[in-house]
């Protein structure tokens, strides 16, 4: 593991780095350093009007393609993404803190839900017949789903590769075109994804960005786009979703997260130990599916938190290569953090690991709190640092019941064995993963999403490839109506013999 990258006077070598609008440009900078990453023009309304109207033409064309020619150029651009990783890795290291090693995972991730949604459109999306039923047999039914045009997606800086692609990729290969908004603490990174997109496919502007605060979000949401993916906070996936009501615009909200980690009995605890102190403080605890809570039965409760808090104090913290956590990208979060580790501890809770003077801007060190009450700050609300809350339960029932009580639901893990799965599908979130943790988002064939505060709509999977198609229904007549329902010529005789036929196929009690 290394050498400690973290030094008590972390302090000094920090130059608060939010970014910053100068001469109408977004200026992004390092939350370790300050160093500058780059400059980017602000987008006005009237900007995202044309780029929209851009983006139309260009739809037209992409969707033109058909499913064979967006594969095929969907493909080299996943090649070039797979080519250039490191050099993707560094800019997301150079620009959000996160280590190059997790950058580096998080693009892999991205690259290969690319390749899954551009091999897979025309399976889910393509036109097909759909069987007819007896009632309207004289009738072929025909099923596809044709873009919305235009795609808004707004992104949030925490996995600026990952999050974005995952609505990005399969819009694209939905046939629309993609007006990307990135955070304003990544729009390097945004805009070398579209950078790198168009070198793929250089003929129309089908991929483009916007850059800017949340104005420039709220602007696309009115500008027209035929759908609006978010991801980010639940608090912004609210008013997203209200400006977008003004013009009907559809949405999929991918907002925040307090997931759980639920370990039985029979659970192989270094495994679980491994996947609590990963899951929880991956990318310095910035992510939306972050474990955040530990419930442990009580027979393995005490060997579980020693072997937690053994490997999370083994951790290293700093901005240097080896670091195992970065900085907190955005400074205003480590208020957040510090008032859940100061609250929890003002109600009662201890920390056994890290503690109020983990907190040292712009890092937070490993900090795991035990006995903290339920409706503490720190179990209900979204922490996003490096922070575990782990309790003790009576059983996996209790510890399903608590980790429903909370607003949010999107993902979730479990550890055990015997009545693993049972206790997966009792948890109310979008997904769970089993002797794992995280592993769903990776799982390209498995719909991503929440329920309840987490949002609603689903990206990656079959599911996700359908959120950008709008389903288009085709019936087409075969053959003469024995039985014409819906024409004024029907005859009363006609009529009886329907309402004979309703009873034949519906009138019985039986299945
Ligand atoms: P925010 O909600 O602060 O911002 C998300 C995006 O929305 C940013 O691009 C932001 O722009 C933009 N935005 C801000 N205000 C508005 C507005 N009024 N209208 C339209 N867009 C607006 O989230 P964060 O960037 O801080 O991301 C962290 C959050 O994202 C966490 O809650 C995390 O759980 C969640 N998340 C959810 C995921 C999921 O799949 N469910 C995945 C990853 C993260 P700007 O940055 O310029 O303010």
């Amino acid at each position: 593991m290394g050498n400690p990258v973290y030094t008590p006077d972390m302090t000094a070598v920090h130059t608060p780095g939010a970014p910053r609008i100068e001469d109408g440009e977004l200026v992004s900078t390092n939350p370790a350093t300050g160093a500058e990453a780059g400059r980017f023009p602000v987008a006005s309304a009237e900007d995202i009007g044309r780029a929209v109207e851009r983006g139309r033409e260009a739809g037209l064309w992409w969707a033109g393609l058909g499913f064979a020619g967006r594969k095929e150029r969907l493909l080299r651009w996943r090649a070039l993404l797979a080519q250039q990783i490191t050099e993707l890795a560094e800019l997301s290291n150079r620009e959000g803190g996160k280590p190059v090693a997790e950058a580096i995972v998080e693009a892999t991730s991205g690259i290969e839900h690319v390749d899954w949604a551009a091999r897979n459109a025309r399976r889910v999306l393509g036109p097909r017949g759909v069987r007819s039923r007896l009632v309207l047999a004289e009738f072929s039914a025909h099923l596809e789903y044709q873009p919305y045009g235009v795609v808004g997606v707004i992104g949030p800086w925490n996995y600026p590769v990952l999050t974005p692609l995952g609505s990005i990729a399969y819009a694209l290969a939905a046939g629309n075109a993609v007006i990307f908004k990135p955070s304003e603490y990544t729009p390097a990174v945004g805009q070398w994804l579209a950078d790198s997109f168009a070198r793929a496919v250089p003929e129309h502007p089908v991929f483009q960005v916007v850059h800017g605060l949340g104005d420039v979000g709220a602007a696309l949401c009115r500008s027209g786009v035929g759908k609006l993916a978010f991801t980010g906070s639940t608090a912004t996936a609210k008013k997203v979703m209200a400006a977008c009501a003004e013009t009907l615009t559809p949405v999929l909200l991918e907002a925040g997260g307090k997931d759980a980690m639920i370990v039985d009995a029979d659970a192989d605890l270094d495994a679980a130990a491994d996947a609590a102190v990963w899951g929880g403080m991956t990318n310095a605890g910035q992510t939306c599916i972050g474990i955040e809570r530990v419930y442990a039965v009580a027979p393995v409760y005490d060997t579980l938190l020693a072997k937690v808090v053994e490997r999370a104090g083994r951790l290293t913290v700093g901005a240097g290569d080896g670091a195992d956590i970065g900085p907190i990208t955005m400074p205003s979060q480590i208020d957040v953090i510090r008032r859940h580790i100061d609250d929890a501890i003002a109600r009662g809770g201890r920390a056994v690991l890290g503690g109020p003077e983990a907190v040292q801007p712009p890092y937070v060190r490993p900090t795991i709190l035990v006995d903290v009450p339920e409706d503490a700050a720190a179990v209900r609300e979204e922490t996003f640092g490096p922070t575990l809350t782990i309790r003790r339960v009576q059983d996996a029932d209790e510890a399903v019941s608590l980790a429903n009580a909370v607003p949010y639901g999107l993902g979730s893990s479990v550890f055990g064995r015997r009545r693993a799965i049972a206790i997966a599908r009792r948890l109310r979130t979008g997904m769970s993963a089993i002797n794992s943790t995280l592993t769903f988002v990776g799982m390209s064939t498995l719909p991503f999403g929440g329920v309840g505060d987490s949002g609603f709509g689903r990206i990656h999977g079959d599911d996700g490839l359908r959120e950008f198609g709008r389903a288009k229904a085709i019936t087409k007549r075969r053959g003469p109506s024995l039985l014409p329902a819906m024409t004024f010529d029907r005859t009363p005789e006609q009529v009886a013999r329907i309402v004979k036929l309703v009873k034949l196929l519906y009138g019985r009690r039986t299945p």
